[in-house]
């Protein structure tokens, strides 16, 4: 796909590359294979709908780059969906897999669909309808699917079971993110909110300072916002504000992530309840805020959570944070990195924050390759084994080259994937140079 096809998300990440580029001595054998996906198929799923009528939805699934090992990524069901953006994130799932030594490439997939409007067996038949589609191109070995937005661990069930019918063979680490009956794993649905927190937990611990003392406002009170929440409030951090799609509560005394999850998940609304549900002085000292004055907020952590281009241009200079931890994936645009660096605001990476997901899939299709089933409690301690290290080696590379931490993170990526390509041979080798 070239420059003028691609969407800003995509320009973005590829205009990243380049400044890294200058920093570590990459061939330019590596520097074109990373200028292009190495496969990106469209298909076209036929459904049956329950009226008796046919819908053809366009797909995608794209392998960005597989040097490293099969691809791994997630697949998406969105009216928006196309193929540039799924290729962008393809690409980022390469460097997030390289980033915490993951044996995996990257790759992502795509339907463009609202599953809103489908009934649940209309939802059931496209998801087959697009394991069919893309079959000759997945597998355990070749390219292993997972959940991303508005999918979940039943479709992935059916996406396994549909691989399962056609290949005629279980073969349950072709997809990960599986419902525990169909082999998925213990411990994914916390993993990436409990991962962030461990990166934080590193990066504070460097910093001398103590979780106690520190305060936190979280933008996107979902699956992975809420897990962070939890873990973080456990650990001691105080977590003074939370925001969802509607709006945002605040409160300096710390609120009760727990409560307010509980009456969220009864009533779909974010109510500011302190310490006991059942107080008649639930909302006392909690205010409510609008999403941008939580984006204001001067608060020690300021974790986005919620969705991609969240600070930008035109709210950077609004950051009071001490630092950001990027939960979602792109929630800072390159624009917004430079005006957060001038202010000297440093800014947890995606790459890095958010894996503890990608690593526990990883878990699963080991669990399922070798019939070897964990604990809940081995799953987060390996997990959490895996990003301590890979922080800490993240952390002093950008010590080291003095760069910022997205910087340090993709050189980290960046430099594992070129090895392996390199390993193949280069110029030099084949012309006998080295
Ligand atoms: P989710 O749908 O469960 O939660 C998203 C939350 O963000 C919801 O509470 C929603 O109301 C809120 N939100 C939406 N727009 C908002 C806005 N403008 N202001 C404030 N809140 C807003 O999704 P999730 O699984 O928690 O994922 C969140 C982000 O983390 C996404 O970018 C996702 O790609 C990324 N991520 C998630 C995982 C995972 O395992 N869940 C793994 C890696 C990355």
């Amino acid at each position: 796909m070239s420059d003028t096809q691609a969407p800003e998300v995509l320009k973005d990440a590829r205009g990243r590359l380049e400044k890294i580029y200058e920093k570590l001595d990459v061939s330019d054998d590596a520097r074109q294979r990373l200028a292009h996906p190495q496969r990106l198929i469209e298909v076209a799923i036929p459904v049956r709908m329950d009226d008796g009528s046919l819908q053809v939805f366009q797909g995608w699934r794209v392998q960005y780059d597989l040097t490293r090992g099969p691809g791994k990524g997630g697949i998406r069901f969105h009216p928006d969906v196309s193929a540039a953006e799924v290729t962008a994130l393809s690409f980022w799932m390469a460097i997030k897999c390289a980033v915490v030594d993951l044996p995996y490439g990257g790759a992502k997939g795509g339907v463009c669909v609202d599953p809103k409007k489908l009934s649940r067996m209309e939802l059931e038949r496209l998801s087959r309808g697009y394991i069919r589609a893309i079959y000759d191109v997945i597998g355990p070995d070749l390219d292993i699917p997972a959940p991303d937005v508005n999918t979940n661990a039943t479709i992935m069930g059916w996406m396994a079971d549909e691989y399962s019918n056609i290949s005629r063979r279980q073969e349950p680490a072709v997809i990960t993110g599986k419902p525990l009956g169909l082999g998925g794993s213990e411990g994914r649905v916390a993993a990436t909110g409990d991962g962030a927190l461990e990166v934080l937990r590193i990066w504070t611990e460097r910093q001398k300072k103590s979780p106690k003392e520190l305060t936190v406002a979280i933008q996107g009170f979902g699956n992975a916002g809420y897990y962070f929440a939890c873990a973080a409030q456990s650990l001691g951090f105080k977590i003074v504000a939370l925001s969802d799609s509607q709006g945002a509560v605040y409160s300096e005394k710390g609120l009760d992530v727990h409560a307010i999850w509980r009456h969220k998940n009864k009533t779909r609304k974010l109510k500011g309840i302190l310490y006991s549900e059942s107080s008649v002085d639930e909302e006392k000292d909690v205010d409510h805020i609008s999403n941008k004055e939580l984006l204001a907020l001067d608060v020690d952590v300021l974790a986005l959570a919620a969705l991609e281009n969240q600070i930008t241009e035109d709210n950077a200079e609004q950051v009071q944070a001490g630092l950001l931890l990027e939960i979602a994936n792109g929630p800072v645009t390159s624009q917004a990195d430079k005006i957060l660096a001038d202010k000297k605001i440093p800014v947890l990476p995606d790459v890095l924050v958010n894996t503890g997901g990608v690593i526990v899939s990883y878990f699963e299709w080991i669990q399922n390759s070798t019939g070897d089933y964990w604990s809940a409690e081995r799953v987060s301690e390996r997990m959490k084994a895996v990003i301590a290290k890979e922080s800490e080696t993240c952390f002093d590379l950008a010590d080291d080259e003095q760069v910022d931490l997205r910087t340090a993170a993709y050189m980290q990526g960046l430099k594992r994937i070129t090895k392996a390509m390199d390993d193949r041979g280069t110029q030099g080798y084949f012309n006998g140079d080295s």
